[in-house]
This record gives C-alpha cells, sequence and structure tokens, in this order.
C-alpha cells in the first residue's frame, strides 16, 4: 500500500519526536534562578557536587561560567549564585595570567558613599580599565564580575580562580568608615594572604603605586597610621585570612585592594570621575608590572583549594542568577 505523501514511516516519527524532546530545555525546579536550565535529556551525566572545573565558559550573556563538564552540545557550569546550570553555547577560556575580581555587584551594594555612589560601580569600572591596560601588555585578562545586575557569591568567584590557574588575583574594593579626613597621604590598604610571600611583595607594590598616583590630588584623604599600606586581616575565631577571597593554600598570589575610603565624600566624588577611575587603574596596572618584572615567571601548579564558604552563603535563597543565555 502506498504511504500518503510526505508521511514518514512511525518509527522515523517517533525518533524525531525523541530528538526535539532531547533539545527542548527545563527550569530546574529546585531553583529559583532564571538560569538554572538543564536538558531534558541530558546527553552529559550532571557533574558530581564536588566535580573540579577546568575553564571558564563566557555565555552568551557575559557571564563568566566555571566549567565542571563539557562535550559538543554544551557545559555543565556554576552559576554565579553557586547552582549548577547546563549552557549550550558560549566562549571557552581554559586559562588566564591575571584574574580581576570586581567586588559586590547587583542587590549587593557594598559600601554606599555619602554622595550616593554604590561601591560596586567603581569596582567595577576600575577593573574594566585595568582589564584593557594590562591586555595591552599582551597579558590575558579574565574579570569574575561583567556587568553591574547581579553577584557571584565568594565561593564562585574562588571557583573562576582554580579553573584558570592565573598567576595572580586582584580583588579590586573600596573602602569605607574610615579615619577622619586630613591633609597628607590617602589611607590606601592592600590586604595580602598571611602565608603568601608572592602575595606580600604584591600589596607592598601595589600600596606604593595607588599611595603615590593619589598623592598628586590635593584633598583631604581618611588615613591613620597602623591602618594604611599592605596589610594582613586575620580573623580572631579562625586564625586565617578574614577575607575569603585570600583564603587558598596560598599557591596563587591575591590580594584585595581598598584603594580609596567611599565613606570620605571629597574621595567618593573623585571615584565618581573617569579621570580618577583612570588614575587608579593606571597605578593598579603599574603595581603589578612592578610586580611581574621581580616574579618567578615559573608556571605553579594548581592550587589544593579549599573553597571556604565565605559572604553569602552558597545556595542563599535571595541569589538570583542572571540570564546566562
Ligand atoms: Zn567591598
Amino acid at each position: 500500500m502506498r504511504r500518503p505523501r510526505g508521511r514518514r514511516p512511525l518509527p522515523i516519527r517517533l525518533l524525531l519526536l525523541l530528538a526535539s524532546a532531547a533539545v527542548l530545555v527545563a527550569v530546574d525546579p529546585a531553583c529559583t534562578g532564571p538560569a538554572t536550565v538543564r536538558p531534558l535529556i541530558p546527553w552529559l551525566a550532571p557533574p558530581a557536587p564536588n566535580a573540579i572545573a577546568h575553564g571558564v565558559l563566557v555565555t552568551p550573556t557575559g557571564v563568566v561560567a566555571p566549567i565542571l563538564a563539557s562535550d559538543r552540545g554544551g557545559a555543565w557550569v556554576r552559576t554565579p549564585c553557586f547552582r549548577l546550570a547546563w549552557v549550550k553555547r558560549g566562549t571557552r577560556i581554559d586559562a588566564a595570567d591575571i584574574v580581576l575580581d570586581p567586588g559586590h555587584g547587583g542587590p549587593e551594594l557594598g559600601a554606599v558613599a555619602p554622595t550616593g555612589l554604590e561601591e560596586k560601580v567603581p569596582n567595577l569600572a576600575i577593573a574594566q580599565r585595568v582589564a584593557v591596560g594590562l591586555e595591552r601588555d599582551g597579558q590575558r585578562v579574565v574579570t569574575t564580575r561583567t556587568g553591574d545586575a547581579y553577584y557571584l557569591t565568594i565561593r564562585t568567584r574562588s571557583e573562576i580562580v582554580r579553573a584558570l590557574n592565573p598567576r595572580l588575583v586582584l580583588s579590586i574594593h573600596h573602602n569605607a568608615a574610615g579615619p577622619p579626613p586630613r591633609k597628607g597621604k590617602p589611607g590606601t590598604e592592600v590586604f595580602h594572604q598571611r602565608d603568601s610571600e608572592p602575595s606580600r611583595v604584591l600589596a607592598d607594590h601595589l600600596a606604593a603605586t595607588i599611595v603615590d598616583a593619589f598623592s598628586r590630588y590635593d584633598i583631604a584623604w581618611s588615613y591613620e597610621e597602623g591602618r594604611a599600606g599592605a596589610q594582613v586581616r586575620i580573623s580572631e575565631d579562625t586564625g586565617l585570612d578574614y577575607y575569603g577571597i585570600l583564603r587558598y593554600d596560598g599557591t596563587i598570589p591575591t590580594v584585595i585592594t581598598e584603594a580609596a575610603f567611599l565613606s570620605n565624600p571629597a574621595e567618593a566624588e573623585l571615584l565618581a570621575t573617569d579621570a580618577f577611575r583612570q588614575t587608579e587603574a593606571d597605578a593598579i596596572v603599574a603595581g603589578v608590572r612592578a610586580y611581574l618584572r621581580d616574579a618567578d615567571p615559573a608556571p605553579i601548579a594548581p592550587p589544593a583549594f579549599e573553597p571556604f564558604p565565605a559572604g553569602p552563603p552558597a545556595d542563599a535563597e535571595d541569589c538570583r542568577d542572571p540570564l546566562l543565555a
């Protein structure tokens, strides 16, 4: 008997139906963020919860996500909220020389100046300028946060670092609750890792280049003897580095720059300008250059990373992931 024209045999139709179902995606009901999607029929099994990330995927929306497993159809990645997501497209980056980590983001504003300036804004703007400067030097740079509408848990930031195994990490912040302003030196603080000599050297260079660049501005700076320059901050509870992003085993030199005080209106006004942001970025680039000139160029092994939870918990209900695609 002849089949009606255009009708395929039943087994082929069933196969086609199955294939089209497989490319549909569905929101994972266990997660609140819109980005946490998985294939309806995943070709690649989800990775174990403690899977180690290798490389990052820059998704079509610009989000940087550590890759836990991948094949030609897509990748299982960690979202900014430290959830698991399946992403079908993006640009893969396997390694970086320098990771820049602009602090805060989205609803996590960081410090807020009396002028209304939210810390997350200059943190990102200056990180982007630092990236341009370092890339001109031929460095491969990845920035953990690429927009102001979302934030990342400390665990995700740390996992990006680990997945890229860079030579150094700069976490870019700005300060608050500073000492009373006075004419003289800026009170720039740069925090280094307790047990890492390279981290201390990097912090020394950065404190010197930032203070030197800021000293050209004739304003009253928040400054207090003993609370300025390169330093460590230790947790009274644990005896470890207070800041989560610094708590590695020390094989990747990491520092936090707190270059200017948003709590000082004069410094906040400067931080709102493009010219001052460029001054700070240039000073950070100069500090990194000075460090790399002296640093041992030998490649280092990936760190035995301990993903201490710090900052908001990884599964914070109020953490909303951005769209990944
Ligand atoms: Zn901050």
